[in-house]
């Protein structure tokens, strides 16, 4: 885990001061407004077909990945230092791309949990004891910097049982806390009231805190930090995040946006998005489990980062842990994809499969034929490839293109899409459509799987909004490295019968049962 750490100078000295690193693969410059038109038709919730005999531009050709012979494993050089003009071949040539054996460790937790583990003994290995310390400390400083009237330190074992209420309302769906000590015994929640008298809740609440104000570099200062306020909790769980799980071979970067309107000097506005006004997460995440394996809180457009350079260092932050060889496959949206990124990962020994703008630098001039895609009826492709990637137009209601350098040129596969009347419909598409569809969507599914009893409260403090999402993305990955665990348990020689399987509301009221614990205030 150690060694990518020293490793990322080396990374960003030869992403970012290679001779193309200046903006000029991206042709476009504003990132929302292109965002938003993005790949709707691409990102439908499709399920795919392999095997149809449906004939799309082409015949079916079987597999579409190949390993590549050990020797010239070997002899891949790394990394490409320069991004010279790509030679494409002729329009629909057959090209088969080769992509090697996966060579990374064994997906899933990195820690063999004990069979039958609670679920607090998974949460705990995100949310570490550095954290609960953190929050003691911090939250008690807060309140005595502000002279709280009588006010009383809190504990570990209290902070516990707060964050085990949040998460229990939020499962109870308490819509008014206030209501929780209510003397109306309709809307009253004495299970939940015996935990802190109603002043200690709000108190706890209005004080609790992650760092030191005090100690916050000045605005003037260049040293300051917008995140300041949640730079610790995101430093330990991020390290967490990683230390506790492997990733498997397919992996995706999204974003995902966290609610939070008001004073929030991080806010942004994504149209296209269902939560259109928060802060913004990048983020990367296992593409079969959901596991959020990493992200970062765009902290706005003050470096003045062009798109290009901004897209690729997002990828590359947080995909640095797997450009080393191990032939992670990153599945990426058109917002971050470009033939220059494609080549420099590869540099790495990392593949990656995108939809991509047709205005990047480097598209091939044969796929931008006007007359040519005029022709084409949906779920015809056309594709050129070249120095091992293939670029992919397909026809769904409108053109998307795909880049990928683990696909080959031909292929056939379908999609499903619904019809205005609620049946589905199969439309021919190439294998590149089908995986990317497959393998794209682990942060929505992870967001997905939060939502169900997310602790949605509003707060007049920005960073309180980032940090109840942060608590939920642990639950929900603590709840994943235990549905992983659970199969490991039952693979094992049966000498112990396991108990049932938990779904996410029983592993959350476990939870939450653990966490409160005994305590009572
Ligand atoms: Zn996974």
């Amino acid at each position: 885990m150690a060694s990518y750490l020293t490793d990322m100078d080396e990374i960003h000295r030869i992403i970012f001061e290679a001779p193309d690193s200046s903006d000029d693969s991206w042709q476009s410059s504003s990132e929302d407004s292109i965002r938003s038109s993005g790949s709707d038709s691409e990102s439908e919730n499709a399920q795919t077909t392999r095997g149809s005999e449906q004939e799309a531009q082409f015949s079916t050709s079987g597999t579409s990945r190949q390993r590549l012979p050990a020797q010239r494993q070997r002899q891949r050089s790394l990394p490409v230092q320069q991004d010279q003009q790509t030679e494409w071949r002729p329009i629909n040539e057959r090209y088969e791309v080769q992509y090697p054996e996966f060579a990374g460790p064994e997906h899933g937790p990195t820690f063999d949990f004990p069979v039958d583990s609670d679920p607090v003994i998974f949460f705990d290995k995100l949310f570490t004891n550095e954290l609960w310390e953190l929050l003691v400390i911090e939250t008690n400083r807060y309140a005595r910097q502000n002279n709280v009237n009588n006010w009383q330190d809190t504990t570990k074992e209290e902070i516990r049982c707060f964050i085990g209420f949040l998460f229990g309302i939020s499962i109870n769906k308490v819509a008014e806390i206030n209501d929780i000590w209510s003397s109306d015994w309709v809307v009253a929640c004495p299970a939940f009231a015996c935990f802190f008298t109603k002043d200690r809740f709000w108190a706890l609440w209005t004080n609790i805190h992650l760092a030191d104000n005090e100690t916050a570099p000045p605005k003037e200062s260049p040293a300051f930090d917008k995140l300041y306020k949640v730079r610790p909790i995101m430093k330990i769980l991020g390290k967490s995040f990683k230390e506790n799980f492997n990733l498997g071979q397919n992996v995706s970067v999204d974003e995902a946006m966290v609610k939070g309107k008001g004073r929030n000097p991080v806010k942004q506005y994504m149209p296209a998005k269902p939560i259109k006004r928060g802060s913004k997460l990048w983020c990367i995440g296992c593409s079969c489990c959901a596991y959020l394996w990493d992200f970062q809180l765009y902290a706005g457009k003050e470096d003045n980062a062009p798109e290009g350079v901004l897209s690729t260092r997002v990828v590359c932050n947080l995909c640095h842990p797997l450009l080393d060889d191990k032939h992670h496959v990153i599945y990426m949206d058109n917002f971050f994809s470009s033939v220059a990124l494609c080549k420099k990962l590869k540099g790495f020994g990392t593949y990656s499969v995108g939809t991509l703008r047709a205005n990047r630098k480097d598209y091939p001039v044969a796929l931008n034929n006007k007359a040519l895609l005029k022709k084409l009826k949906r779920g015809d492709y056309h594709t050129v490839s070249g120095e091992e990637i293939t670029i992919t137009v397909w026809k769904d209601t409108k053109e998307v293109s795909f880049i990928s350098n683990v696909h080959s040129s031909r292929g056939q596969d379908t999609v499903s899409r619904k019809k205005k009347d609620g049946s589905v419909s199969k439309i021919p598409a190439p294998p590149v459509v089908k995986d990317y569809n497959a393998n794209m969507g682990a942060i929505d599914k992870n967001d997905q799987l939060k939502k169900s009893y997310a602790i949605d409260r509003k707060s007049k403090r920005w960073w309180i909004r980032i940090f109840l999402h942060l608590l939920d993305i642990c639950r929900v990955n603590s709840f994943i490295m235990y549905q992983l665990s659970y199969v490991k348990w039952n693979s094992g020689p049966m000498e112990d019968e396991v108990a049932p399987i938990l779904n996410q509301k029983e592993f959350s009221s476990s939870l939450v049962k653990s966490l409160c614990g005994t305590f009572t205030n």
